[in-house]
């Protein structure tokens, strides 16, 4: 399949979901042209505020093909993924994203992440919600048990 056409396709999911009950969100993960996994905004479907249509295809696709990496592999958003989802898409290593509606025309119909952008930038004493250090020492074992550990798996 084409850009286009993959595109499409998560406009359609995005539609489906307005009429199933979800957000008005869709995404496929597609790899070399060929669709690796397609989802749909599910929050509230599934009370859960991760459920995002780009995570939910994430999850999906590195289910499908057993790793955590998803290098060569790029997404389509039916919108512009909101500051959660960018974050899951670098981790996941995807390569390109494309996105057909914007977060204003997001912002137009009451899915305003734009604060949340704004949040990141902003020195932790100066956020909305509070954020503090606790325990850092203690904290810390587990990233020196990490540090020295011979077989992990590093992503
Ligand atoms: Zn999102």
């Amino acid at each position: 399949m084409n850009k286009e056409e993959l595109m499409r396709r998560a406009i359609v999911l995005s539609e489906k979901s307005v009429k199933t009950g979800g957000g008005p969100f869709g995404a496929v993960i597609a790899k070399d042209g060929v669709v690796v996994a397609e989802a749909s905004n599910s929050v509230t479907l599934d009370f859960d505020p991760t459920a995002h249509a780009e995570v939910n295809a994430i999850r999906t696709a590195c289910n499908r093909l057993r790793t955590f990496d998803l290098e060569g592999c790029e997404i389509y958003c039916s919108c512009e993924p909101c500051p959660m989802c960018l974050g899951a898409i670098y981790w996941a290593h995807i390569d390109r994203i494309y996105y057909a509606n914007d977060r204003k025309a997001a912002a137009g119909i009451g899915f305003d992440d734009d604060f949340i952008y704004q949040e990141i930038g902003r020195d932790l004493a100066g956020r909305h919600r509070p954020i503090e250090c606790l325990l850092p020492e203690e904290g810390k074992k587990a990233f020196d048990m990490w540090r020295q550990k011979g077989d992990k798996t590093e992503y």
